[in-house]
């Protein structure tokens, strides 16, 4: 994103920073101790409409286009990553504004935009999250319903939707794209996972025996959910990277804070050269990460063709910086920095799983790698 663009957000991004300063990071801790929703962090912002931002003000949302989201994601990560994922959960089902027939539209996304509804996606099953495309779980058409059958691992919100967006077979090699309600039959949950960190988040299998849905639950094309879903990787692959990049700048924050207060040899130990080598290296990672980030933001909206190429080189180095970032401010710590007094080693827990969701680092260098390849 061009600076001058990105100043347009200036008092958007001034106003979420005092918002997760008064009503999202005071409650992080005890969300992650007691390992439950961040309900009162839900709750303040409805009041800021960040559920609906995505979608169009006929449906009730508020347009926020793709930097907004951003932006949200990247400040509200920066002081609770699991209140930034909770709060942005719903916005995996904008792919259906694009895709969905205007009723599945009125049926899903007005009450999730106003709160009272809130909404997952499923595409990892058991046997594998990488291999999108390896997914076994099918959709079959009796003429009137779709009848769905196979089991979906990890997946945020499970349990604790209303919506769920699930990736599903439809014939040898073609794949479609349904909306699942919690109430429908055939649908039941697995067990909340117990997770190393984003412990706010809920986690489970969402397992689908049987269950039968009316033929107008079909996203689009049943045949093109293959396509579909590449396109709505794009935009969730950037606000993840987004989630990443306020982990490693809120982890910045407080290695800043903490070096300033803490005094050895007669000084803090901020004054201390490999200290501040420590925070240089650190500084630069989040503000690499942070160009690459805008950089692909801009050339999604532009239709750019290298925008994939880029979402995939933001998201590793978001996460990447994350990890480090995270882990060097534990170590500026000290001994502090191990104990859960401090906000840092909850970033640091939180921190590991960028690196693996949404396509895991790996995958990604490989989708770079063949982006690169294809370019020269
Ligand atoms: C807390 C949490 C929340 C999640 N939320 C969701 C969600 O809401 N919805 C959803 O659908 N999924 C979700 N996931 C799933 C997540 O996206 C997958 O875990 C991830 O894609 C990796 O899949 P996997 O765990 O099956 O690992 P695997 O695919 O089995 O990979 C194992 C290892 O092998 C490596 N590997 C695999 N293939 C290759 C290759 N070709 N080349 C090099 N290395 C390779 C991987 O990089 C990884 O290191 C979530 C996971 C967690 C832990």
């Amino acid at each position: 994103m061009r600076l001058a663009e990105e100043g347009n957000y200036q008092d958007f991004r001034n106003n979420l920073r005092r918002f997760v300063e008064r009503d999202v990071a005071p409650h992080a801790a005890a969300v992650d101790r007691e390992g439950r929703p961040p309900i009162e962090a839900i709750t303040a912002a409805l009041s800021l409409g960040l559920p609906g931002l995505p979608f169009p003000e006929r449906l009730g949302g508020s347009d926020g286009d793709l930097f907004a989201q951003v932006i949200t994601t990247e400040e509200l990560a920066r002081g609770c990553a699991s209140a930034s994922l909770t709060i942005t959960s719903g916005w995996v089902l904008e792919g259906i504004v694009k895709y969905g027939s205007p009723e599945i539209q009125e049926l899903v996304l007005p009450p999730i935009c106003r709160g009272e509804m809130r909404g997952a996606w499923g595409l990892t099953e058991p046997q594998g999250g990488s291999n999108l495309m390896g997914a076994r779980t099918s959709a079959k058409s009796d003429g009137t319903d779709w009848v769905l059958d196979g089991t979906k691992r990890f997946i945020t919100n499970a349990g604790w939707a209303d919506w769920y967006l699930i990736f599903a077979r439809t014939g040898e090699k073609t794949f479609g794209i349904f909306m699942i309600h919690r109430d429908d039959p055939g649908i039941r949950f697995g067990k909340a996972e117990d997770k190393m960190g984003m412990r706010g988040s809920p986690t489970a299998d969402v397992i689908l025996d049987g269950c039968r849905v009316p033929a107008g639950r079909v996203v689009g094309d049943p045949a093109r959910g293959g396509e579909y879903i590449v396109e709505m990787l794009h935009n969730s692959r950037l606000t993840i990277a987004a989630h990443a990049l306020g982990l490693a700048q809120g982890s910045l924050d407080e290695a800043l804070k903490y070096t300033q207060e803490r005094r050895q040899f007669d000084q803090t130990i901020s004054r201390f050269q490999a200290v501040r080598v420590m925070i240089a290296d650190m500084a630069l990672k989040v503000e690499a990460a942070r160009s690459v980030l805008y950089q692909a933001v801009d050339y999604r909206l532009r239709n750019h063709p290298d925008a994939r190429r880029y979402a995939s080189l933001a998201k590793v180095l978001c996460s990447d910086a994350a990890m480090s970032v995270s882990t060097d401010a534990v170590q500026l710590h000290g001994g502090y920095g191990y104990l859960k007094d401090y906000p840092i080693e909850r970033m640091m827990r939180d921190s590991k799983i960028t690196q693996i969701w949404e396509g895991t680092n790996q995958i990604q260098r490989l989708l770079i790698a063949k982006e690169t390849y294809a370019s020269c």
